[in-house]
């Protein structure tokens, strides 16, 4: 049998309640702040990433899916939305249209990670990116509008993480101090870290291993080494959260995985989905676009992981959904009508009921056990006798009261299953 590939899923019926739920509140909350949606292809020019994420990162480095396309082209499945919304805002203009682009996106994504909980090869995010202005309300709106989606789901164990990466020079200095710090330790740390020393040396900070976790405990931090602009900036982010009773914390090795960032980082992570605990993350960006062959513009953004929410909502028992339930099961009573109640469902449909019926000729007890388990809030009684008069027979399944009524008078009949 051909199953789904590794880290791969399937999201069936039975499930599509709550990602339709968390699609429509995730739009509510974008248009609220202001935010426009952009879809963008599910592929791209492989150099859109190798140029907008940096190559010494894990997901260019490892993670993206690449193939040579018949013209020869290398192309690649987006892993992220940030270097996509950059490549649309430059291609289209859009910076010349508005001055502040509100953007947001909903959209899956791919990266050949090794399949654990919390972690697929496709997933679905959700995020927002806000290019053209340095101005710090902008990243903590874009922190308070992300919290505010995750509280509106009901969650509650959330913690906001925030730091600060400042600006590429400063951040270059520290990043001397960092290796000079590192350079005799070398022995102590990890594979992964050793490498990174060389190639991505802020990516050691975050490392979850207990060997680098040691020995990052006394390293030298950025947030200790900005520069005046950074340390303002940072300030600004800080005030306004606090100002607007949004609680924090800051987490000096909060680095985050991508290469773009300047000044604010941020992620709020879950206490309720075990490891894989960040939620979302993002940050500023005000160098990206410039990278990307545009003129220098700053943006600000982040991504939300979609399977991650659910999990969190699911073990915080935070999504209860009424379960779905359609408008009127029609019984056929006798196989001759069926003709007849084919026809009836149709009419009924396109005044916009939501109706079901047999397919299969079964018998009447199994009709209505179909009604019951589609929630059906009517059962409509078609055929016998009194369908020979010209009439049909309701039961309203939540009080089982029962009313026979002529069939010619359709409009009465829908007014009654629409509750009217
Ligand atoms: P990133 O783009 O890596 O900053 O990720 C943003 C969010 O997307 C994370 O906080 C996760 O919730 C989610 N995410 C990232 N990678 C995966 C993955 N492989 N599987 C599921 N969710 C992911």
């Amino acid at each position: 049998m051909i199953k789904a590939v590794t880290g791969t899923k399937d999201i069936l019926p039975a499930d599509i309640s709550k990602w339709r739920y968390l699609e429509e509140l995730v739009r509510t909350e974008f248009s609220k702040f202001g935010y426009k949606e952009i879809r963008t292809p599910i592929f791209e020019e492989t150099t859109l990433f190798a140029r907008g994420i940096g190559e010494e990162t894990d997901i260019v480095s490892k993670e993206m899916y690449t193939f040579i396309d018949r013209s020869d082209t290398s192309v690649t499945l987006k892993p992220e939305m940030t270097a996509c919304v950059v490549r649309a805002f430059l291609e289209h203009s859009l910076g010349k249209q508005q001055v502040l682009n509100k953007l947001f996106y909903i959209s899956p994504m791919f990266r050949q990670e090794r399949p654990q909980a919390g972690r697929f090869r496709q997933f679905h995010q959700f995020g927002a990116e806000a290019i053209g202005s340095t101005d710090p309300a902008l990243d903590a709106e874009m922190i308070i509008m992300s919290y505010d989606i995750l509280r509106n789901l009901g969650l509650k164990e959330l913690t906001i993480k925030i730091n600060s990466l400042g600006v590429p020079k400063s951040r270059e200095k520290y990043k001397k101090i960092l290796r000079e710090y590192f350079s005799d330790k070398l022995d102590q740390l990890s594979d992964e870290s050793k490498k990174r020393f060389e190639t991505n040396i802020l990516r050691v900070l975050d490392s979850k291993d207990e060997r680098d976790i040691k020995v990052v405990e006394n390293a030298p931090m950025l947030i200790d080494h900005l520069d005046e602009e950074s340390l303002e900036h940072f300030e600004k982010v800080k005030q306004i959260l606090l100002a607007s009773g949004i609680s924090f914390e800051i987490e000096p090795k909060l680095v985050r995985g991508l290469d773009y960032y300047t000044h604010t980082t941020f992620e709020v992570v879950s206490g309720s989905v075990g490891a894989q605990s960040a939620l979302l993350g993002g940050g500023r960006y005000d160098n990206l676009i410039e990278e990307l062959g545009g003129k220098a513009t700053p943006g600000v953004g982040f991504a939300a992981g979609m399977e991650r929410i659910l999990l969190a909502c699911e073990n915080e028992n935070c999504l209860n959904l009424s379960p779905e339930s359609i408008d009127a099961y029609f019984v056929s009573l006798d196989k001759e009508v069926s003709q007849k109640v084919y026809e009836l469902a149709l009419l009924f449909r396109r005044k916009g009921l939501t109706i079901e019926l047999d397919y299969a000729g079964r018998s009447v007890k199994a009709q209505m056990r179909e009604a019951n388990k589609m929630n059906a809030k009517y059962v409509v009684f078609i055929g016998g006798e009194e369908f020979e008069k010209d009439l049909i027979r309701l039961k309203n399944m939540e009080n089982g009261n029962e009313e026979t009524l002529p069939i010619t008078g359709i409009e009465q009949i829908m007014n009654l299953i629409k509750g009217n």
